[in-house]
């Protein structure tokens, strides 16, 4: 069995979902279509299951969706929190958080398992007894767990999502009950509950909140009890009724640690097997080792999760014990190999002794997991060459290399049936679970015919896109004009700034000759910021600045549109991406680890304007150069410029038309009424700017220049995103599910009991003569009752 452990699980919608994995859409739509009622106002009702930030929260779903699909006896575990990622409002262009309240209407995906609750101990003291450790005097908070289906695509295969809900013990503070205070005490159960309440909304940022400790624990150590109790439930570990033999646990359990918000999983299962079930310390280890294995995610330091020593202390006192003897064991191996190298043991210490004292959880990760794996393949380089070093040189052979997917079935299915249908049409539906089908269509990229199709879905999309926003934020844009669009968590590393100051210089172009010839563009940008990430609320505030003063001046017109899109989250993904012809993908190189949007764009047939970042690089290096606009410094350039000093001042002085937005930013032309506010972006840009945007910035307006000039040829402009679409196969996270499967869980994918390519029999029975595309049309008469 694999367990995939995640803090997050952005699911976004289910119904569309599982109509589609379980190929009963045409028979619900008919049904629906019977009763007179509209499926899509249905799906509409839906809330998102939001429970992560962005990337890594996504990742998990797409995995769930992967594993299922690829019959792996898989179990993604998290926790239901109460409220999921806050709604992003925007009030005079300025974010507002207002909370999440999901379960308002109830979750009928769920089902409640109170029979499979268990206790979480927190706090309390070790006692040392000649029968080893104890942990006594604790508090205890049950775990109640709700399950929902994961079904697979058309494979008869239902997987669970298990995510553990807070709930108090009857007798919590009820000692009160006969000292008057009854009342008091009922309500105090709402502590104890507040561990599941609300999900932490930083992406790429840790926060050494001890709530946020006690959810990573709380999720960790109810998971962990359900583990063992189904291993030893299994022929497997029941042989001795007296004594589990855990031999074959590493054999029959998989867990993968999704970055380190799970990593007390190592110290908590090393817990469960020498305190609970009477282990020697090196079987436990040898045990929890090979089970374990650990998926970093950044390389931004302020991202990366080091404990205060003296919170796991107080809240986990026998694990704080674990981790020290952990160290110490891992220093004497590291003495071994290097001997002498006393700075070598003081940076690979799981324990950090500059300043406060805290435990770095990348580091514990690393030394109780048989794999470590990045997530592109210039990341995973990244960890091995710098952050990781030392622990590569201490065990290379637990390094790896697994580089990120989506899944097609929502990514192009689910969220573009015109274009899914426009595919069917010319290479059969085979690719929904081999994408790597999709090369079939580089065939297609002269016929006149597949073309005109593709141009017509995407110009159908960008309609409907262009409805969308003029009804919900009342700005009518062109559908002719050049869908330009960068969604993603507002972060400097990701550098919304730089497209903000293409932006400003096309403005001042237009201005400059306002009657030069100018490819018209509608920019999008959208995305939330972590509410209490000052810069990136700076960063919204300026572009819905620079959007008011673009928008509503009569000399720009129609050439040029700014629009945020409010509260970016799965379901608003799923309406953008089919209708974008050009994808930002401009962070700094060596800042994204992957990125997943970049491969969404991709696989739904928009050009991409990016740097020699994350998996930008291996989508350059399927589809060929000729086919992505590439621009900016890579890898070895940064460092290079780190080496030699970044000085922002060079490029201001040097580039006039950089000058001209600089001094309009920080002079407040983009906001009169309050002309300081935006004065620390400018100052960050040019005396504290982490990203290097200025020394991109050049050659970053350059290639948007040839992105102009190629839109304007219509022909050349579909062929190169027909070769996207044809070269996105191997974005799919069923490949990268099957690469963990083999090479991390030693498990074997089953493809064989993979779908022929057509919907069930029983529906096309009910349905004979129903295609896809008519049913759309025959309804709408009917609409509205
Ligand atoms: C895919 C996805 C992300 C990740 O986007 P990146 O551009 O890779 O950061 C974030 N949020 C949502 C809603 C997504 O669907």
């Amino acid at each position: 069995r694999v367990y995939y452990l995640s803090l997050e699980y952005y699911m976004g919608r289910s119904l569309c979902n599982t109509m589609l994995n379980l190929g009963i859409q045409g028979a619900c739509d008919e049904a629906l279509y019977q009763l007179g009622l509209d499926i899509e106002e249905l799906e509409d009702i839906e809330e998102d299951a939001g429970l992560g930030n962005g990337g890594l929260g996504r990742l998990a779903a797409c995995f769930l969706d992967s594993m299922a699909t690829l019959g792996l006896a898989a179990y993604g575990y998290g926790i239901r929190y109460e409220y999921g990622i806050f709604a992003q409002r925007l009030k005079n262009g300025e974010q507002v958080e207002d909370p999440d309240d999901w379960l308002r209407y109830g979750n009928p995906w769920e089902k409640a398992r109170p029979e499979f609750m268990l206790p979480v101990n927190f706090y309390g003291r070790v006692e040392n007894t000649e029968k080893g450790a104890k942990w006594v005097d604790t508090q205890i908070v049950f775990a109640m767990p709700y399950d929902s289906p994961i079904p697979g695509f058309r494979n008869n295969v239902v997987n669970t999502m298990r995510l553990w809900s807070a709930k108090s013990p009857v007798s919590f503070n009820l000692k009160f009950f006969n000292d008057g205070d009854y009342i008091q005490a009922v309500c105090d159960r709402n502590l104890a509950e507040n561990i599941s309440r609300v999900l932490y909304p930083n992406d790429n940022f840790f926060e050494g909140k001890e709530l946020r400790l006690k959810q990573e624990y709380f999720m960790v150590a109810a998971t962990l009890q359900d583990i063992v109790r189904r291993f030893k439930s299994s022929k497997f570990g029941s042989r001795d009724p007296v004594r589990t033999s855990f031999d074959r646990f590493p054999e029959k359990v998989a867990i993968q640690l999704n970055d380190t918000h799970p990593a007390l999983a190592i110290p908590e299962l090393m817990r469960i097997l020498i305190d609970v079930e009477g282990l020697t310390w090196d079987k436990a280890w040898e045990v929890s080792c090979k089970t374990c294995a650990y998926t970093n995610h950044t390389v931004l330091p302020e991202a990366l999760e080091r404990w205060p020593v003296h919170l796991l202390e107080r809240i986990l006192p026998r694990h704080l014990q674990i981790v020290y003897e952990v160290n110490a064991r891992h220093l004497d191996e590291v003495r071994k190999k290097f001997p002498g190298d006393i700075d070598r043991l003081r940076r690979m210490s799981l324990v950090e002794e500059e300043g406060e004292k805290r435990i770095n959880m990348a580091h514990l990760a690393i030394v109780g997991s048989h794999a470590v794996n990045g997530v592109a393949r210039i990341h995973s380089e990244i960890l091995k060459a710098d952050i990781f070093k030392d622990f590569y040189e201490m065990s290379p052979e637990k390094f790896q290399n697994k580089t990120n997917g989506i899944t097609p079935r929502r990514w192009l299915a689910l969220c573009n049936p015109g274009l899914a249908d426009a595919i069917a049409d010319r290479i059969g539906e085979t690719w929904l679970t081999h994408l790597e089908e999709l090369k079939k269509l580089a065939a297609f990229v002269n016929d006149r015919g597949f073309k005109r199709t593709i141009h017509t879905v995407k110009q159908e999309n960008k309609m409907k896109l262009a409805s969308l926003i003029q009804k919900e934020y009342g700005i009518s844009i062109n559908p002719s004009s050049m869908y330009d669009i960068q969604v993603k968590r507002i972060h400097e590393y990701k550098r919304q700034l730089l497209n903000i100051l293409h932006i400003i210089t096309m403005y001042n172009r237009i201005k400059q000759n306002p009657s030069a010839p100018f490819v018209p563009r509608t920019v999008m940008i959208g995305g939330k910021a972590a509410p209490g990430y000052f810069m990136a609320k700076q960063i919204i505030r300026l572009i819905c600045a620079v959007g008011n003063i673009v928008n509503n001046d009569p000399v720009v017109g129609d050439k040029l549109k700014v629009v945020f899109l409010e509260n970016y989250r799965v379901t608003l993904a799923e309406k953008i991406i089919p209708a974008a012809d050009l994808s930002q993908q401009i962070s700094t190189a060596g800042t994204e680890a992957s990125g997943t949007g970049n491969m969404k764009f991709m696989l739904n047939g928009a050009l991409t304007c990016g740097t020699l970042d994350g998996a930008n690089i291996e989508m350059k290096e399927e589809m060929g150069a000729e086919n992505i606009f590439i621009f900016g410094m890579t890898v070895d350039e940064v460092e290079e410029l780190k080496r030699k000093g970044y000085n922002a001042w060079d490029y201001y002085n040097k580039i006039p038309e950089l000058k001209q937005c600089i001094d309009q930013i920080s002079s407040g032309f983009f906001n009169p009424q309050n002309p300081d506010q935006f004065k620390d972006i400018a100052n960050i840009l040019l005396n504290h700017d982490r990203f290097f945007l200025l020394a991109d910035y050049e050659d970053y307006i350059r290639c948007q220049e040839r992105v102009s000039d190629m839109y304007t040829n219509t022909e050349e402009w579909i062929k190169m995103a027909i070769m996207n679409i044809a070269t996105s196969g191997k974005f799919s996270s069923d490949r990268t599910i099957c690469e963990y499967a083999r090479e991390i869980w030693g498990v074997e994918p089953s493809w064989e009991k993979l779908p022929a390519p057509h919907e069930p029999k029983e529906e096309e029975a009910s349905t004979p003569e129903q295609p896809k595309k008519e049913k759309k049309e025959t309804k709408k008469p009917e609409k509205k009752k």
